[in-house]
């Protein structure tokens, strides 16, 4: 499943091709994908307009336009999106086609379906309307991301620190791979109660949680999931995991042997001898 740095790069490798590009017309070859896909509003909506940036909220890839008007695509667990010649012959699965005025295709390519592509029309943060994103959490880059305030959150909590952290009220984006991964570089049990963190232990948990997504990005996503990015190359951060998909195995700094357990239906690998 894609996850923050999967869309991240998306958004990386779309961006000098679309932003500044009018839309000339949508087309839809299945009614539906998560949710129903109406063309009229779509062309109705935004075509003639430009799209003036690619934004990532979450796991969101955001169209936006200089109206306060947004596509939102979410990927599902298989959606893709390449850009194309005009001509070139739609690929099995491809459901979307944005046809962009400089005579390119922007291509969304889905084999299970279960992406989003909606119309939002109001404010990102409205708390009214119920197609906007006002209920995640911070980014993880962001300043408010703050030591203070998961310091705060966490007082409450009595549920296991994974479930925590993967919470997107929490704070968005650190799927299940980067949450076990995060937990191990800060030796922090994924059983732990989440009010049993020390203040050290969030701002430990800020900056691994950092780290690893931005290492994450920087290889372009993990190839543990079915993704390819937009320009076909393949990300190799699984080269880089010390824990996730390794039960069984020794761990990489001491003698002990990685476990897995299921939290919240979600696999997680820890190391009992060095997580506590
Ligand atoms: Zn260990």
């Amino acid at each position: 499943m894609p996850e923050l740095p999967e869309v991240e790069t998306v958004k990386n490798a779309l961006a000098p091709y679309i932003e500044g590009e009018t839309i000339k017309s949508f087309h839809f070859y299945t009614p539906r994908l998560r949710q129903e896909l109406d063309a009229a509003l779509f062309n109705k909506t935004f075509s003639g307009k430009k799209i003036t940036r690619l934004k990532r909220r979450s796991k969101y890839l955001l169209f936006e336009f200089d109206d306060q008007k947004w596509i939102l695509s979410h990927l599902g667990m298989t959606g893709s999106w390449r850009i194309c010649k005009l001509t070139e012959e739609r690929k099995k699965h491809e459901h979307i086609s944005i046809r962009l005025d400089n005579d390119q295709e922007l291509r969304y390519c889905d084999p299970r379906r279960f992406g989003e592509f909606r119309v939002i029309t109001a404010p990102l943060d409205s708390t009214t309307d119920p197609q906007a994103l006002s209920h995640l959490g911070p980014e993880p880059f962001d300043e408010s991301y703050s030591q203070e305030y998961l310091w705060d959150l966490s007082r409450s909590k009595t549920k296991p620190i994974k479930n925590f952290i993967m919470d997107p009220r929490t704070v968005c984006g650190i799927g299940n791979i980067y949450a076990s991964e995060t937990l191990f570089r800060c030796g922090i049990s994924p059983l732990r109660k989440t009010q049993k963190l020390r203040k050290k232990d969030c701002l430990n948990l800020i900056n691994h949680s950092q780290s690893v997504l931005q290492s994450a990005i920087d290889a372009g996503g993990t190839t543990i999931i079915d993704f390819q990015a937009p320009d076909g190359s393949e990300g190799w951060f699984h080269q880089q995991l010390n824990v996730y998909g390794r039960e069984g195995e020794d761990c990489v700094q001491c003698d002990k042997i990685i476990k897995r357990i299921v939290q919240a239906g979600r696999s997680s690998f820890y190391c009992p001898g060095c997580q506590k």
